[in-house]
């Protein structure tokens, strides 16, 4: 088969993914065998080709967006079957026995591993998933459209769930990729006013096509306070900006895997009146079906830019310089 293979981390301008030809892989015994279908381009995908994330796992395969069907299985898997549809995303595995995994937070899992980083994802024709961690995707949306919400969409939902947005509250968006525009179409079908602030005219033009109030500049303010505000560029500048921006009690959540630092914050402005900053690390299986079960029922849709797998490169090169807006999604084109 055919792969997309990290050589050695660097700028993404100078091609730090190789496209190989590799044996297509052998599921472990509680894994499926996938034949993808479709793969969305995450910006963590791009932290993996340029080094912000360290390496994992040399030469490995990214993508963790994946809309493919089940091409064969482990010894030990029952319940789904070769040619159900399934989406892998970015948790991948966890121990299933720590304190974390024991409470519900299988997402703080110190023996947690990831789709694309140690493991081989879905740049590729076929890629391997434990299958208690494959979502299976049934229904009538085609694969293009599903495959962003497997991270972009389940991450961001977990961010707005961190933001603790009250009902019908006023929620600001710093950022607005392929993640804010799942997420702020779960807080507008929730009922929330929705105040966006990102670099660009297109995807100011998409935010407010989705029914945003505002849409300004990423460092503009809102018209009015925000009750809580979800920080999507990976942009550590923007961490004050969007505190100055919260009303009293209010809640910032951060929902990057990586941010560039944070300057000094000033206690009066920015976090004095009960302001809180939030993280938000990777996601549990029940966010994901939590979020894809919504996501039915709200018609939520990604605006999606198609490649062929062929191009994954030019996709990671195109998202890093904003030249799209929503979704990129590599199609398989080979097989
Ligand atoms: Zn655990
Ligand atoms: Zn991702």
């Amino acid at each position: 088969m055919r792969a997309w293979t990290v050589t050695g981390p660097r700028p993404v301008e100078e091609g730090p993914l190789r496209f190989v030809e590799k044996p297509v892989p052998v599921p472990g015994d509680d894994e499926l065998l996938v034949h993808v279908r479709a793969c969305g381009v995450c910006r963590t995908d791009l932290h993996v080709a340029e080094g912000d994330l360290p390496v994992h796992r040399p030469g490995v395969t990214p993508g963790h967006e994946v809309v493919g069907v089940v091409a064969g299985r482990g010894r030990a898997v029952s319940g789904l079957e070769p040619g159900d549809r399934v989406g892998v995303a970015w948790l991948r595995r966890t121990d299933g026995t720590c304190a974390y995994c024991a409470r519900g937070a299988e997402n703080l899992c110190p023996a947690s591993r990831y789709t694309g980083w140690d493991a081989d994802g879905g740049y590729a024709e076929y890629t391997t998933v434990p299958a208690a961690f494959a979502y299976p995707l049934p229904g009538e949306v085609d694969d293009v459209a599903l495959a962003p919400l497997l991270c972009a969409g389940i991450i961001g939902y977990r961010a707005l769930r961190r933001a603790a947005l009250p009902p019908g509250g006023r929620l600001g968006l710093y950022g607005f990729g392929g993640s804010a525009h799942l997420c702020a179409q779960v807080a507008l079908a929730r009922g929330a006013t929705v105040h966006v602030m990102t670099r660009g005219e297109a995807p100011r033009r998409l935010a407010l096509e989705l029914g945003a109030a505002s849409a300004q500049d990423a460092y503009a303010s809102p018209p009015e306070p925000l009750d809580s505000a979800i920080l999507f560029a990976p942009v550590g500048d923007l961490v004050p900006v969007a505190l100055r921006a919260l009303d009293r009690g209010g809640v910032l959540s951060v929902a990057g895997i990586h941010l560039s630092d944070t300057p000094p914050l000033h206690y009066a402005s920015e976090l004095f009146y009960e302001k809180e900053l939030r993280s938000v690390t990777s996601n549990t299986r029940e966010d994901g079906r939590e979020f894809l079960a919504l996501a039915a029922r709200y018609g939520v849709r990604a605006t999606t830019h198609t490649y062929p797998l062929s191009a994954a490169q030019q996709a990671l090169r195109d998202l890093k310089a904003g030249r799209f807006d929503g979704a990129a999604v590599l199609v398989n084109d080979l097989s």
